[in-house]
């Protein structure tokens, strides 16, 4: 299948959806295993630009580091049984009445239940609900000709890398995204805040698939300008 670089128009061989990748790298090559299922314990690297996926059976916690301290990770939660239920940032908004979720707050999925719980987080908090996955189309509007790694498609490559497909790319929770909202109600664009080595702990209410994506955005500073990689451990 060839892949269109256009703006806005997915091929007409496609799918009426969202699910399908506009460009490859190397997320596609580069699994935790097979199906997905980590290793306990071990330590799993996000390279710079790409994204991997990672199943959590329900009560299991995955790690995500922030290694460098300076990098976006743009994470999604899924029902395995199920990829149309996913972690839902406007559903999770409206149940914890806050716009970033603070350790102890329970992530709602879009059928409104709990998917996962946020334990932990060793950094300044700040983290990003609001803006979505950057995309072909987002970086096509800042000015790229030809492909860009997104967020958007090492979601969809992770995903088939083990065997998956969703059929929309939700609205991540944007880790050490840092945009803040002003007075005003307008936005910034800002470097994160976090240190290297932070990290935040995510429990898993049910069996899912964790997808994490280093965000490849290196025109908006939200990365330092410098795309790097994150780290991540699955533990029981
Ligand atoms: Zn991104």
């Amino acid at each position: 299948m060839s892949h269109t670089t256009d703006a806005h128009d997915y091929p007409a061989c496609c799918h009426a959806d969202n699910g399908d990748w506009l460009g490859t790298n190397d997320t596609l090559s580069t699994p935790v295993s097979a199906d997905g299922t980590p290793v306990p314990g071990q330590t799993y690297t996000v390279a710079a630009r790409s994204g991997r996926a990672v199943r959590l059976k329900a009560g299991q916690t995955i790690r995500i580091i922030n290694t460098h301290g300076s990098q976006v990770c743009d994470t999604w939660v899924f029902n395995s049984d199920d990829l149309s239920e996913f972690l839902s940032m406007e559903h999770a908004r409206a149940h914890i009445d806050r716009i970033i979720p603070k350790p102890g707050d329970e992530l709602f999925s879009n059928r409104r239940r709990t998917i996962a719980t946020l334990l932990a987080d060793t950094s300044p908090g700040i983290h990003d609900t609001l803006i979505a996955a950057c995309d072909l189309h987002r970086y096509t509007n800042l000015g790229v000709s030809g492909y860009h790694d997104s967020c958007a498609d090492n979601m969809r490559l992770a995903l088939h890398a083990i065997g998956l497909r969703a059929r929309e790319v939700p609205q991540p929770f944007n880790l050490w995204m840092n945009i803040p909202v002003r007075a005003d109600n307008s936005i910034a664009w800002l470097a994160p805040v976090s240190a290297p080595g932070d990290y935040v702990d995510i429990q898993a209410a049910m069996d899912c698939v964790v997808v994490m994506s280093a965000c490849p955005q290196d025109i908006v500073p939200i990365n330092n300008l410098n795309p790097v990689d994150v780290q991540f451990c699955v533990t029981h």
